[in-house]
């Protein structure tokens, strides 16, 4: 589903991004692991087509949408994406949150929009919030509305960056458990943590930036449980 090709990045002197090549599969969940500064972000933001790439390739459904002639808000359109800080609409309600993108974006009408949000938020167990606003939620709740939001449309990939590394530990639970059913219903899921527990639980394949490059690619359980490069368990030493 989504291909990058030896992705190139610097801000200024620093090579943030070396050639960083990375194949997502459909209904395949990556975590992305590293150390604080590796890059984890930037990855995320370039997929999304925030920051712009330096060199190399990114490959969406076989089509090249690092290409600057793209039509970037149409990419962004298919992409859902969670962020560390709740990025809900401070002024809109939970259910306007969740419908404007699939009325103003994808042209869905106002009660389809509102059908499908609504549905989501039974889901998410949040229904009887559907006409309050963002700042009357906890955190845990705005982020599951935040997720809700990401997928009305069903975007084919979802992008999560850190999402409950600003959340109180006991509404963690919560934002991570809406994630794993996520994953169980085959949602391809690029998702960056600290939470080494959880992309044991959640990922199919865990990948661990380092030096600008992917230094080690492999199942959850092995990269985390029994990593080949001594990097990485330099790196799982440091933060266990
Ligand atoms: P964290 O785990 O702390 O979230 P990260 O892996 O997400 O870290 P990034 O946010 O991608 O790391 O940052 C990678 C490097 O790029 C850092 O050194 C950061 O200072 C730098 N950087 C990121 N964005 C910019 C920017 N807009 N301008 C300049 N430098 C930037
Ligand atoms: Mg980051």
């Amino acid at each position: 589903l989504l291909r990058l090709i030896e992705l190139r990045k610097s801000f200024g002197a620093t090579a943030v991004l070396r050639g960083v090549s990375l194949d997502v599969a459909e209904n395949e969940v990556i975590a992305l692991i590293g150390a604080s500064g590796s890059g984890k972000s930037t990855l995320l933001r370039a997929v999304n087509l925030l920051e712009p790439i330096d060199d190399g390739q990114i490959l969406l459904d076989g089509a090249d949408i690092s290409d600057p002639r793209v039509d970037a808000n149409a990419v962004r359109a298919g992409i859902g994406v969670v962020f560390q800080h709740f990025n809900l609409f401070p002024h809109l309600s939970v259910l306007d949150n969740l419908s404007l993108a699939a009325r103003h974006v994808h042209g869905w009408s106002r009660s389809a929009a509102e059908r499908r949000s609504r549905e989501l938020l039974e889901q998410v167990g949040l229904l009887e919030k559907e006409r309050e606003f963002p700042d009357r939620l906890s955190g845990g709740q705005q982020q599951r509305v935040a997720l809700a939001r990401a997928i009305v449309t069903e975007p084919r990939l979802l992008l999560l960056d850190e999402i409950t590394s600003a959340l109180d530990p006991e509404l963690v639970g919560e934002v991570l458990a809406l994630v794993r059913r996520l994953a169980h219903t085959g949602t391809t899921i690029l998702m960056a943590t600290h939470e080494m527990s959880f992309a044991r639980d959640v990922a199919d394949r865990v990948a661990f930036l380092d030096g600008g490059v992917v230094a080690e690619l492999g199942p959850a359980a092995q990269v985390l449980g029994a990593p080949q490069h001594v990097r990485t368990r330099e790196f799982l030493a440091r933060i266990s």
